[in-house]
């Protein structure tokens, strides 16, 4: 444990020139402000920890003794690390162990409790790896198998996963005392809290191969990498956020079972249809004529290919207007299970005659007299003649008022709550 960071003077927040009565002060208020039963149940664990390090850290500076071989020697005078003379100096590995609950007589406190030995337990299985994965619409409609190939670390064939040559035996890691982490202290307010880092010397494996003892094909990484082809189906239905999981086929870690491999669909933007759930929608141009004497032909290609065909009107004389909305029912997406689906929800958008259209004056007349008259004149005591843009903008309209006008298009953009309002 050489490498825990600790700093007694810190847990009591005092210097080192602290006299002995200092000491003793400060540790009856951090003793106090930390006490295990002064806090809220939900403290409690983390409250247990500091006061053993507010405990511990008086134990030594309070001890004239052991105050001198701390300043002089700091933390290796404690850990047993070879320094002449100081048999019989407490060890801080003790000490920590009993601070911390790693495996002293003290298990199971503070937050490391129901850790056999101190160890973190290791995952039972390898980590997930979550993929977002971009589907067309049209495979989401039909489903759709998908093969590719996924590189991923398998265990190593020729050693097994041991990372070692057959009889090699692995060292083990004086870093980290063959634990695979390490303790350190970091300042969570005014109070040091321990936490767990992996070790890096050997990747928390606790041991290591000296380099000849390596396994020559996974140079003692007990895994190595793999092409495999995978195949994923998508079912047809499928929508946004639905998982795809191959079980087992993320990276293999050795002892653990693997992990899946999740797919989390996403649906691609389609340049005609919008999905709702089960239900589709998409826009359809018909032209002036056609909304007024009616049609019969393929208004869409459908998501599968075939052409949707409408005829229009049923009924003679009646005639589409914009925006109108024609609901096919069942030709929205497919559900996951059975046979039915969701509903085609057609909108109308009424192709107006534009500039290329040149009618002629005696056109124009036949049509003024084949569609219906505009309704009873009004009737006023003064008209005035005016002038107007054709191409006016409905965006200038309330410019220049400060109360609604363009002031209200910044608060659309800022804050939508505001929309209500309006
Ligand atoms: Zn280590
Ligand atoms: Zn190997």
């Amino acid at each position: 444990m050489s490498s825990v960071e600790i700093d007694l003077y810190e847990v009591l927040e005092i210097t080192s020139s602290a006299s002995k009565d200092d000491i003793r002060k400060a540790y009856r208020k951090a003793a106090l402000a930390s006490h295990p039963d002064k806090v809220p149940e939900a403290e409690r664990e983390a409250a247990e920890i500091r006061f053993k390090a507010v405990q511990e850290a008086y134990d030594i500076l309070y001890d004239e003794e052991k105050r001198h071989l701390y300043d002089t020697h700091g933390m290796s005078a404690f850990n047993g690390s070879g320094e002449p003379g100081m048999a019989g100096g407490p060890d801080l590995d003790d000490i920590l162990a009993q601070m911390f609950g790693m495996g002293g007589g003290i298990g199971g406190i503070g937050g490391m409790g129901g850790m056999p030995g101190g160890r973190p337990p290791k995952p039972r299985k390898s980590p997930d790896e979550n993929t977002k994965y971009e589907v067309r619409l049209e495979d989401l409609y039909k489903g759709k198998t998908v093969k590719f190939a996924s590189t991923k670390n398998i265990i190593c064939g020729q050693c097994q996963g041991k990372g070692g040559k057959e009889r090699a035996t692995a060292k083990k890691c004086s870093t980290c005392d063959g634990q695979g982490f390490k303790q350190i202290l970091t300042r969570m307010g005014q109070f040091l809290t321990p936490s767990t880092v992996t070790c890096s010397t050997c990747n928390g494996q606790g041991e290591f191969f000296s380099p000849k003892d390596k396994c020559k094909k996974c140079k003692g990484n007990k895994t190595v990498e793999a092409k495999k082809m995978l195949e994923i189906y998508i079912p047809r239905g499928a929508k946004e956020e639905d998982k795809i999981v191959l079980e087992g086929e993320a990276d293999q870690v050795p002892g653990q079972e693997p992990g899946d491999i999740v797919f989390h669909i996403e649906e691609e933007e389609h340049p005609v249809f919008r999905r709702a759930g089960p239900d589709l929608t998409a826009t359809i141009d018909v032209t002036l004529a056609e909304a007024l004497t009616g049609f019969s032909r393929v208004v869409l290609k459908h998501l599968d290919g075939r052409g949707i065909e409408i005829t229009h009107p049923k009924t003679p004389g009646e005639v589409l207007t914009p925006g109108q909305v024609l609901k096919v029912a069942g030709e929205g997406m497919p559900h996951k299970r059975g046979d039915s689906r969701g509903d085609l929800y057609l909108i109308i958008n009424i192709k107006f005659p534009d500039e290329k259209w040149k009618p002629s004056p005696a056109v124009l007349e036949r049509l003024r007299e084949m569609l219906p008259k505009p309704d009873p004149l009004i009737q006023t005591d003064t008209v005035d003649d005016v002038e107007y843009d054709p191409q006016g903008n409905l965006d200038d309209f309330g410019a220049g008022d400060p109360r609604g006008g363009a002031g209200w298009e910044d608060d659309e953009n800022d804050e939508p709550a505001q929309c209500a309002t309006q």
